[in-house]
């Protein structure tokens, strides 16, 4: 299952990046890190920007104090300060309202005498301060990593409120970093000027420090920047994404860019990834093996967000974005030969246990958006029953085509359509309405309101066929957590879980965690694992699999017709 956090969900993408016609102003970004005891504590930001006349009382820049359960940059708001040609220009802050959820809350710095012209606005960015009870989040948080630091341009930068797009430059003074240290960011290694609105900018991850690259001399296509040397081979990941990437660049029909991925490693919570302009972030935890489907599975997934992203009118759910590019996931890496049919029907597999297994399978589309933070069967939801529907829109043209229409040119033109903003879900239903007709409307409806989708058996093609049966769903409710001694200890226990039933609490060190992996990897299998729990060794019977449901699995065809037609 790739498992995204925030960032890439909440967020709206504004792939389109660069802005057309011309271009009045400027925002000249300095970014210069402070060092003490060998490790970054802060990045002074200077930012210079113009600013047409402004009133007294209105909004100069504005940071986020918390976003997506992150906290803000800043230890200290006043010591954000401002100047303009007149001298010291004096500001006062305002908050938005508290946000229970969590999700977002910004501070606006107001100017509070009539300004314009060049403005100077200078603060200190600290790295957030990592302890035993931080929790995993979206991974948009400014963090130091060795000698390095990184984080998401969302937290790091205030940004000016008009006179978007901007000519953007961004430049780096590592004098006080190790040596050998290089900077990068969404928009370029280096320092780097680009033509930006704030929406795109702010969808953006930085990463200075001594950092290393794969491919080592790429300055195309995919890209990905580390600071600590990863226990897996990342290498091969690497190779396999810029392949995928290569030819998705091909299929989608964009111009060629370059895409970077940083990758974060910390002592607990992978965390999955979050997505960015041309870039995205993921996590990894230090000295964690990884299966190479997994990671595979995981770059090819944020990379394929580069061009399956949330629309930007209307109300919807992840269903495209999360399902079209978990379908894809799947198929593009096998198009191009490097998926075997076993490693697909691996991933189809997670889609119809995570879905038909699923307690909120007949939740409609817009709860499943709105319960995404609160309730982890419902955050499930895009990322299974999303590329089934997809995988049921190729179906269906296949059907009355004899198999020469797919889902491809439909997914394309939303893609195209997101890029320039004018992709809707209405845009969609014209699409299907207009390929498959009133089956199309039905399909598109039975996701909407969440009746179960009506799965034909050839989903798959004539290289998969289906079967009937119960299906389960593995949810044990908690994660296991690596700790800086290689201990394994239970994280979060989600309330109600099977985890919370067996007694399991949070820090709860777990001996024989090799057999709850084995019981992952069969359905209904039961566990009995040996914790420590506030120092006393039990033994706690955990049943991590989901109640079986009425469900279809599709499982490879025997023998294997020659061609799948995936
Ligand atoms: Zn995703």
């Amino acid at each position: 299952m790739i498992r995204r956090t925030a960032a890439s969900t909440i967020m709206v993408a504004l792939l389109s990046g660069a802005a057309t016609g011309p271009v009045e102003h400027s925002l000249a970004i300095r970014l210069t890190p402070q060092v003490s005891g060998g490790a970054v504590d802060g990045i002074v930001v200077q930012e210079t920007f113009d600013v047409e006349a402004l009133l007294a009382g209105a909004t100069l820049v504005s940071l986020p104090m918390v976003s997506q359960s992150v906290p803000g940059v800043l230890d200290d708001p006043a010591t954000l300060v401002a100047s303009d040609p007149s001298g010291p220009l004096p500001l006062a802050m305002v908050e938005d309202p508290v946000d229970p959820s969590g999700i977002k809350q910004d501070r606006h710095w107001r100017t509070s005498r009539a300004t314009g012209g060049r403005i100077t606005v200078t603060y200190m960015a600290r790295p957030r301060a990592i302890t035993p009870e931080t929790k995993p989040a979206a991974l948009i948080d400014m963090r130091t990593e060795g000698q390095g630091v990184y984080g998401s341009t969302q937290m790091l930068l205030a940004l000016p409120e008009g006179g978007w797009p901007r000519k953007v430059t961004i430049d780096w003074d590592l004098a006080a970093m190790a040596p050998g240290s290089r900077a990068v960011t969404s928009f370029g290694e280096g320092n780097s000027t680009t033509t930006l609105d704030a929406d795109t900018l702010a969808y953006g991850y930085f990463m200075a420090g001594p950092w290393q690259k794969l491919p080592p001399t790429a300055d195309r296509g995919f890209m990905v920047y580390y600071l600590t040397p990863p226990a897996f081979d990342l290498d091969a990941a690497a190779q396999d994404v810029a392949a995928t990437y290569r030819y998705a660049t091909r299929f989608f029909g964009t111009a060629p860019q370059p895409f970077r991925a940083l990758m974060r490693t910390t002592q607990r919570f992978q965390g999955g990834g979050g997505g960015g302009r041309n870039s995205f972030i993921f996590g990894t935890v230090k000295g964690e093996g990884r299966e190479p489907d997994e990671i595979n599975a995981l770059l090819t997934h944020e990379a394929l967000h580069n061009w399956i992203n949330a629309m930007k009118k209307g109300p919807q759910g992840a269903w495209f974005d999360e399902g079209a590019t978990n379908y894809y996931t799947a198929i593009l890496p096998y198009r191009i030969g490097r998926r075997s049919i076993a490693q697909v029907e691996a991933q189809i597999g997670e889609w119809t246990s995570n879905y038909y297994g699923n307690a909120r399978r007949t939740m409609g589309e817009d709860a499943a958006r709105a319960a995404f933070w609160t309730d982890a069967d419902a955050q499930m939801l895009p990322y299974s029953r999303g590329p089934l529907y997809i995988a049921l829109v190729d179906a269906r043209l296949r059907a009355i085509s004899g198999g020469r229409k797919r889902v491809d040119p439909l997914v394309r033109t939303m893609v195209h359509a997101i890029r320039d903003g004018t992709a809707s879900e209405d845009m969609w239903l014209s699409l299907v309405s207009q390929a498959l007709g009133e089956r199309g409307r039905q399909d598109f409806a039975d996701l909407k309101a969440g009746r179960m989708l009506d799965l034909p058996a050839d989903l798959f093609g004539p290289c998969f066929r289906r079967e009937a049966g119960p299906v389960r769903r593995y949810s044990p409710g908690f994660r296991i957590e690596t700790g800086t001694d290689g201990r394994r200890t239970a994280g979060p226990v989600r309330p109600g879980s099977p985890a919370a039933t067996a007694g399991l609490t949070r820090g709860d060190e777990i001996l024989n965690w090799a057999d709850l992996d084995g019981a992952a990897r069969q359905p209904g299998a039961a566990v009995s694992l040996r914790i420590r729990q506030a120092g006393t060794l039990r033994d706690v019977h955990l049943e991590p699999w989901g109640p079986a449901r009425d469900g279809f699995r599709w499982g490879a065809s025997t023998p294997r017709p020659a061609v799948c037609n995936l």
